[in-house]
């Protein structure tokens, strides 16, 4: 397969006055190339792939994942509409600092939190504060981040919808290699492409996914007046680290199942959150949706000790496995949670994103170091 060609053009030319004049009025997303901010053919050959990835009708690139949400959220700003918008408490921290700082404070949108603790089940939390308030968005991830709550997606689909809400589901964790939640109908997938889609830590972007071209008019429309399309070398870099997306996933899922159970047993560790172990509360509901292919390339642990021990893991295991807050990369990686995400986590919580080195010499680094 050759490399993708990175169409670096910003003003296309445009031609006789007619061209010029369908160039600029014709919809976006038809392949009129006038302007780059618009649409480009890079960043467009790209979203093919992405579609094609995520079994969708239609795909936008966005400089990053919290742009996509940004976008996705925007095309629902109506002030007349005053039904909540649902998000579970333990969704990613950034997802829930636009819900508080910019949808509540800002536009005034009733935004409800669901308690994933009440029934201990993210799932039942929803389903509650759906059925009680009709919500105009529900706002979902399948595995949450860093604990990996696993979500019942099409069933909190079903409800919402019965409830006449939308759906806007994350999967930047599941990844389409284990779930395409369009497939369970959801309206809107978003990701962070900058974590498994990208997987190399060097691109920052986000995907739209959707089926409904409606939808799709407004998407594109918003993120042209925005300015939040993707540069064409990024979507070209994107394209391209696209090709082995689906080895590099089967290989993390494959060897995060063995960490997870290497750690379960470790006298160092005193719990491993993993939803491929039977000890996962939501075991069988990740075996439901993900099917046969893996449970994710995350793996959070507890360490045994004092906080000191903790600090010390960290200081020791970074010159071997790096410390960084992002995840998704083709290199193991970690991240001591309660330095970054700051509020409510444990200074022993450690989540784990595993690479596509052999099982063997994660463990060998891990060994050493506990
Ligand atoms: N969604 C999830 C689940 C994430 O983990 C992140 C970032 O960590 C984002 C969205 C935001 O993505 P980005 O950093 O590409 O804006």
């Amino acid at each position: 397969m050759p490399s993708s060609v990175i169409d670096r053009t910003v003003g296309f030319r445009l031609g006789s006055t007619a061209e010029t004049k369908t160039a600029f009025t014709e919809p976006l997303g038809k392949g009129f190339y006038s302007y780059a901010r618009r649409e480009n053919p890079t960043v467009a050959s790209c979203e093919l792939a992405l579609a094609a990835i995520e079994k969708a009708e239609k795909c936008l690139l966005t400089t990053s994942g919290m742009a996509a949400i940004n976008v996705a959220f925007s095309i629902f700003n109506d002030p007349n509409d005053h039904r909540p918008w649902i998000f579970p408490d333990n969704a990613y921290s950034g997802t829930i600092d636009y819900a508080e700082n910019i949808l509540k404070k800002q536009r005034g949108t009733n935004v409800i939190l669901a308690n994933s603790k009440i029934k201990n089940s993210t799932t039942a939390s929803l389903i509650e504060a759906i059925m009680k308030t009709a919500p105009a968005l529900v706002f979902i991830e399948p595995v949450s981040n860093p604990l990996l709550d696993v979500i019942d997606v099409p069933e909190v689909i079903n409800v919402a919808h019965q409830n006449g809400a939308l759906v806007v589901v994350d999967n930047t964790f599941a990844t389409p290699y284990l779930f395409r939640p369009l497939e369970s109908g959801a309206d809107i997938v978003v990701h962070s492409a900058t974590k498994y889609l990208g997987g190399h830590n060097n691109i920052l972007a986000g995907v739209i996914a959707v089926n409904d071209l409606d939808l799709y008019d407004r998407l594109i429309c918003h993120r042209n007046v925005i300015g939040s399309v993707l540069s064409p070398d990024d979507a070209g870099r994107l394209e391209n680290q696209l090709k082995t997306f689906s080895l590099r996933a089967a290989k993390q899922n494959e060897t995060a199942m063995k960490i997870a159970k290497y750690l379960d047993t470790h006298p160092g560790v005193v719990e491993v959150r993993y939803p491929g172990l039977p000890s996962h509360a939501e075991h069988d509901l990740a075996h439901k949706l993900f099917g046969e292919r893996g449970f994710g390339a995350i793996v959070t642990f507890d360490l045994a000790g004092s906080q000191k021990d903790s600090s010390q893991f960290v200081d020791s295991l970074s010159p071997y496995i790096p410390h960084i807050g992002s995840l998704g990369d083709v290199e193991t990686t970690f991240l001591q949670v309660e330095a970054c995400f700051l509020e409510g986590y444990s200074q022993s919580t450690i989540r784990l994103s595993i690479g596509i080195e052999l099982a063997d010499e994660i463990i060998k680094r891990l060994d050493q170091v506990l």
